[in-house]
């Protein structure tokens, strides 16, 4: 009864496999194995888009400060969500990596058309004194396991687009939103407008790897220079490539997140039964879901594992409404999320 995040589960065998198959012999370090050429491959195939570069590191952060440095210059802003991960778990890495700042786009997880506008008009009105604007990221799946429609994607990036300015899409949940929309890797990114994107791994089945995409193979140079300067350059790199491989091999990535999902989706509607009211409506593998106290501490009791939302699990009051997140991952069961709900 394990829901706490979804990088708090095990691997998944496939990926093992690939790292057991790989630690064999020699091969060339820091990229320059051959797995890494069968993964880029397959990332370019996926992303129906030949020239991309692509690049592997090993955590989210690295692959969203990364390629978001890549697309601005320190004197602009980045646009981003008020409850981005870029602002809100990356210790100010985006700004440290990239030198420009974030300007919070206003009104929750989810960035509107209307609202990015009006924050985009609020920069770059002080000539050489102010910051100029820079790209806008958004996240797929949303911090609050929403999901942009692809009309809604594309709204973004048409405002972005409208002030030429570049588009990166933190994807640390890429497959379970790629599911979800039921659309192709290609639509939900570079077709949308999308010019960088970081394609997550780790929650979803590796060990720790996550994908950078580039759209624009001109920024291929910057990034590996960047990625080395950064501390980010992976020695043994093998390893790396090893576990992107084992990910994609026959669909891996898709089957683990679609799992995810429809764990999610039965465990929304089990909560849903229980009369637990949606502080967002679940779209992928995460639920915000409020019920009352004395429900949450017999489900503590009984060994489930999640965090409180802004709240905590002691006070006085039983009947008090407190609100939770439940994240699933790949290897959740239906049997645990039943044994879950058997406790209410
Ligand atoms: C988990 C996550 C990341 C990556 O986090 P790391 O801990 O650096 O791997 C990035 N963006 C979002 C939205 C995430 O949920």
């Amino acid at each position: 009864m394990f829901f706490a995040s979804d990088n708090a589960g095990a691997a998944h065998p496939k990926v093992m496999q690939r790292v057991m198959d790989a630690n064999d012999g020699y091969a060339m370090p820091y990229g320059a194995d051959p797995i890494m050429d069968e993964v880029r491959g397959k990332i370019r195939e996926i992303f129906e888009a030949p020239e991309a570069a692509v690049y592997l590191v090993s955590t989210g952060t690295a692959a969203n400060v990364l390629a978001l440095a890549c697309l601005c210059k320190p004197w602009e802003t980045i646009f981003c969500s008020e409850v981005a991960h870029i602002q809100e778990d990356e210790c100010n890495a985006p700004e440290f990596y990239s030198g420009a700042k974030l300007s919070l786009v206003s009104g929750g997880d989810k960035m509107t058309a209307d609202a990015l506008r009006a924050r985009i008009e609020m920069e770059n009105t002080r000539g050489v004194h102010g910051p100029q604007r820079g790209p806008v990221s958004i996240t797929q799946v949303t911090e609050r396991g929403s999901l942009y429609s692809l009309e809604e994607l594309n709204a973004l990036t048409e405002v972005a687009k409208s002030y030429d300015l570049p588009v990166h899409l933190d994807g640390a949940r890429f497959a379970n939103a790629l599911v979800a929309l039921g659309c192709s890797a290609a639509e939900m990114t570079w077709k949308a407008g999308v010019d960088a994107v970081s394609f997550g791994g780790t929650k979803n089945g590796c060990l720790g790897v996550e994908a950078v995409v580039l759209f624009d193979p001109e920024k291929a140079w910057e990034f590996e220079l960047r990625r080395k300067r950064g501390a980010h350059l992976f020695s043994k790199h093998r390893y790396l490539s090893a576990q992107m491989a084992g990910y994609l091999e026959g669909g891996t990535w898709l089957q683990t997140a679609r799992a995810a999902n429809e764990n999610c989706a039965h465990l929304a509607k089990g909560l849903q039964q229980k009369g637990a009211e949606f502080l967002h409506p679940p779209q992928a593998n995460m639920i915000f879901a409020r019920f009352p106290r004395h429900l949450h501490q017999r489900l503590h009791q009984a060994g489930a594992v999640y965090y409180m939302w802004g709240c905590t699990l002691e006070g006085d009051d039983p009947d008090e409404m407190l609100a939770a997140r439940f994240v699933c991952d790949w290897s959740i069961t239906t049997d645990q999320i039943n044994q879950f709900l058997s406790h209410f």
